[in-house]
């Protein structure tokens, strides 16, 4: 993966920095969003700064503005497609400290709903019709042109 942007190298069994089968939706010199495989969660994407990065604020303000733009358009490529009740953002890290955010369309009977994905599971998984099909890349792109 490319190492453009602020940050040093690689960091030392970091899994965005040694890719093993990711499913790669989109993606720039900078930063690539990916199809998160979570059972349960149709549409769950993750947006990964290219480099070894910690913190927002280890970027240079016009990559952090580039990040959010990237998460920005997932959100709305996955209103489009999806239609969530709510779309979940976070950065957390704590586990793998090479800086992404989650973009998590939410529905009122997904596995954990109310509670944060990373909470108490209260209910089953339910059937999804949501397939890969191309949509959301195209919803991403159209988005990114708007910027
Ligand atoms: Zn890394």
């Amino acid at each position: 993966m490319s190492s453009v942007g602020t940050g040093g190298g690689p960091g030392p069994g970091c899994p965005f920095c040694a890719p093993g089968s990711e499913r790669v939706l989109w993606s720039d010199v900078r930063s690539r969003v990916l199809l998160a495989a979570e059972p349960g969660y149709p549409g769950f994407c993750r947006v990964v700064w290219g480099a070894h990065v910690r913190e927002m604020t280890d970027l240079a303000l016009e990559d952090r503005a580039r990040l959010m733009e990237v998460v920005f358009a997932v959100e709305a490529a996955l209103r489009e497609v999806l239609s969530p009740y709510k779309v979940n953002l976070a950065s957390l890290g704590n586990r793998v400290p090479h800086l992404h955010w989650h973009v998590i369309p939410r529905f009122e009977d997904d596995p954990h709903f109310p509670e944060a994905v990373w909470g108490t599971r209260v209910r089953q998984n339910k059937e999804s019709n949501f397939e890969n099909d191309g949509r959301l890349l195209e919803a991403i792109e159209r988005q990114l042109r708007k910027e």
